[in-house]
């Protein structure tokens, strides 16, 4: 199948956009350990730089660490990961175990692990840039390249939301990926397609959405975990 032609707004020149209109350090890429590579790819071969960060909720996969590790040595960068209160977690798991996102619901792990870290690195920037898509989910179907987050505040309260990827496919994704020889998590060889946890993430057959193998025991319209959790409120609002 051939990448579909390129949309009117080229992910580069968003990039270029987003990096150019804030000061550095005040924007950054929120880098998920999957395919947001692409967006690190792009930046480098523009000659650009901008910070990017990574959430490390202590429950990635193995392989994903290894990956945020050879994307560092690829590009020479540096990879801030960004991690949950050890006080938090440590309430968490001394009252509700390891795993009870599979009795009540992810949200109360994910604030811990996910959305606190998040809205605190977020606290520091005017703008992130994220891999979002279209066509990853229900949740992201309307998914514009750059939109103001309701979520989040920002530095000075304000907080631009770039997503580069937005008019992006799968298809049009690994074929940059292909095509540009970059680097990707070994796990995507193995059935997995959208990554997150390894508790919360499994493979997806041809045929199953690709978020599908996110938080599989729960309902399609809520899959978020809150990280772009603006997508869930215009869908349930
Ligand atoms: S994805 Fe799963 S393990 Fe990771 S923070 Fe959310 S509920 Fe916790």
């Amino acid at each position: 199948m051939q990448p579909r032609p390129a949309p009117d707004h080229r992910p580069q020149e968003i990039l270029a956009d987003a990096i150019g209109r804030f000061a550095p350090g005040r924007v950054a890429i929120s880098f998920s350990g999957a395919e947001d590579v692409v967006l690190v790819d792009m930046v480098h071969q523009m000659g650009l730089d901008v910070d990017v960060f990574s959430l490390d909720t202590g429950r990635l996969h193995p392989e994903t660490y290894r990956f945020i590790e050879s994307v560092r040595n690829r590009y020479g960068i540096a990879i801030e990961l960004v991690m949950p209160e050890a006080a938090a977690v440590g309430d968490l798991v001394r009252r509700k175990g390891l795993f009870s996102f599979y009795e009540d619901g992810h949200s109360e792990c994910c604030a811990v692990r996910k959305i606190e870290p998040l809205k605190r690195k977020l606290a520091t920037l005017d703008a992130w840039i994220t891999g979002q898509r279209r066509d990853q989910s229900v949740t992201r179907t309307s998914v514009p390249t750059e939109q103001e987050d309701t979520a989040f505040t920002g530095n000075n309260g304000a907080l631009i939301k770039f997503n580069p990827l937005a008019d992006w496919s799968s298809v049009d994704v690994w074929a940059y990926i292909r095509e540009h020889g970059v680097p990707f998590n070994p796990l995507h060889e193995r059935g997995f397609v959208s990554i997150g946890c390894e508790p919360c993430t499994r493979p997806v057959t041809p045929h199953e959405h690709e978020r599908s193998g996110r938080w599989w025991w729960e309902d399609s319209t809520r899959k978020e975990c809150g990280l772009h959790a603006q997508n869930v409120v215009k869908m349930v609002g």
